[in-house]
Order: structure tokens, then sequence, then C-alpha cells
């Protein structure tokens, strides 16, 4: 993704690696200093699932550590490949109905083979939620994307565990991106090819109009996190899962400042789907992901406990979405 906030687009950019796309709008002050990690590599500090409405903090940190394990998983790679071979053997070992859609991408670094892979699970009522993460890594040396790509692909594959559990209601998709990062430098045409390719892919096929919700988190993992309101994302549906997130006592975490990010689900807000991004994307120096589209995104950077509290913002989110 790329961020953009008006008032703080100069010191920002000057923190961060090529690639900086200041928008509009958005504000809010810097966050406080991240505390000192203490590495550790189990995840051993997820709070009790039966408190976090079933969600295991503790598995989606051990898929986080999976990926890590395949090594950088840029689009392409031989690493991404044994990493869809991961996302569907688990989806299949919970139940889920995997559907992949394997397309071919014009990249600044030439066609470029890429994989979304969605788990579908059925609904008696007519309409999809959809939830989504990106699974690939940005191309850079020794980035392994703990954070960026590996925190939300881990939150789903455990939302899939949780849900692919249980039919009825409104569909329930849990999709999975390639392609999200830029093969060079983030502009319309060089990021997001495989939301690009769903949601026109979806548009064609008049699914599109049946997405009530779509729900997408990135960069969910830090030890420190803050969400801000994304603030292109569709009103309704932001009052929504923040309005969970503070009933779950989360209101330290998902703030009510905004923010403008560029990221998954614009190609699903162009064509007018209700759509939502949670996002940590504090990535100047002394932010919440200080270590944004570095080498330092390792698993150390990622807390069982953050992975958790999304989780479970997102699961109550999604019942109150089949409550309406
Ligand atoms: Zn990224």
């Amino acid at each position: 993704m790329s961020f953009h906030a008006k008032l703080l687009t100069v010191a920002l950019c000057a923190g961060m690696v090529a690639g900086c796309k200041a928008k509009a709008g958005g504000s809010g002050a810097p966050s406080e200093s991240p505390v000192a990690a203490t590495p550790q590599q189990t995840g051993d500090e997820a709070p009790p699932a039966e408190k976090m409405g079933g969600f295991d903090g503790k598995r989606a940190f051990a898929h986080v550590a999976k990926q890590v394990g395949f090594g950088p998983r840029p689009s392409g790679s031989a690493a991404i490949g044994q990493l869809q071979e991961y996302i569907q053997a688990e989806l299949t070992s919970y139940g889920c109905k995997v559907d992949t859609d394997s397309f071919t991408a014009d990249t600044p670094a030439g066609r470029l083979p890429m994989k979304n892979i969605v788990a579908k699970i059925p609904g008696d009522k007519p309409g999809i939620i959809m939830l989504a993460t990106h699974y690939d890594t940005k191309l850079l040396e020794n980035f392994v994307g703990a954070d960026d790509g590996g925190s939300s692909t881990g939150v789903m594959l455990e939302l899939a565990r949780l849900l692919c559990a249980k039919h009825g209601g409104y569909q329930v998709w849990i999709t999975f991106f390639d392609g999200e990062e830029a093969v060079k430098e983030w502009s319309d045409t060089d990021s997001r090819y495989g939301s690009r390719q769903m949601a026109a892919k979806l548009a064609m096929s008049g699914d599109l109009p049946k997405i009530k919700a779509f729900l997408l988190a990135d960069i969910v993992g830090t030890r420190t996190p803050h969400f801000k309101r994304e603030a292109d994302s569709t009103k309704w549906l932001t009052d929504l899962v923040w309005g969970v997130a503070k009933r779950l006592g989360y209101g330290n975490i998902f703030l009510d400042e905004s923010m403008a990010v560029a990221d998954d689900h614009d190609p699903f807000l162009k064509r007018n789907v209700p759509a939502v991004d949670v996002i940590d994307l504090q990535n100047y120096p002394g932010g919440d992901v200080y270590y944004w589209h570095t080498p330092e995104d390792t698993l150390d950077k990622v807390s069982a406990k953050s992975l958790a509290i999304s989780g479970h913002v997102f699961l109550e989110s999604i019942k109150q979405l089949q409550s309406r």
C-alpha cells in the first residue's frame, strides 16, 4: 500500500524508502515511541482464544512464522509458490471450499504469474461478506514481510479455520490476493494486481453487486498497533468495525483519527462496493511500523496478541454484518 497524510508527508517521506505517495486529507499526530520489543518466537503472549471470540493468536502467529520461513515471497518467486500450496492446504484442512484464479500480470519487471486464492463459505441469504489480505511480499533484498504480508495472512487463515466450520447467513469469502506490492514504484498500474484482477472478474461475472461488505486487513501484527480510520473507506462500514472494536475494549487501538491509504480495497471501492481497510501504516521513524519495507520487518516485530485483537474485531464485525 502507499500512505498519505497531508500534514506529515514531508517528515514521513524523509524517513521512508522510495515510493512515498502523498495523497490528501488525513490527520493525526505521530504515535508514541515503540516499546522495546522482546523477541519471542512462540506467540505465547496471545490471550486465550476463549477471550477473543475463539480466535487463537498463537495459531495465527504460527502461520506468520511459517511464511517467514519460506523467505522473501515476491510475486512469481518459487517461495510464493510454496506459500500458495501452504495456504491452499491449510484452507482445505479446515473444510473450506477453495477457488483459485491464476493469471499473468504485466509488470515493470515483465510478465509475472500470479494467483488469487479464495475460501468460499456457503450461505443461505443472498449476499457475500468478503474478507481479504495480500500474501505477496515486496520485492526487496532480504525482505521477509513478517508484518507486511505475513501478519494479515496469518489472521485470515485463522479466521478461515473458525468460519469454514460455520455455514448459513450470507456467504463469506476469504480472499488471499497476490501482487498487492508494487514491483518497482507504487502507481495505479504497478500495484494491487490481484485485487484489480478479482474486482474486474467479479464485475464480469455479476457477483460484484452481491458483496455487502469488503473488509481488508494489512499490517496488523505490530507490537504497538494503532489503526486510524482509512479516509477513503466506506463510512458506515468503518463505523461498524470501529464501534465493535470500542465495545470490545480496543478503543485505544482503533483510533478516531483518519489517514488515507491506497490498498487492495481501492478496486472494490471504485466499483461501489462498501469497503474498509484495517491497517497500521505509521511507518516513520519512531512509528509503530518503523521497519516498513525494510529488511527489519522480521518475525520478532510481530505480536500474537496484536494478531488476536484484529482477529477478534473481524470475527465480531462479521457477526454484526450477518445479523443485518
Ligand atoms: Zn507493503
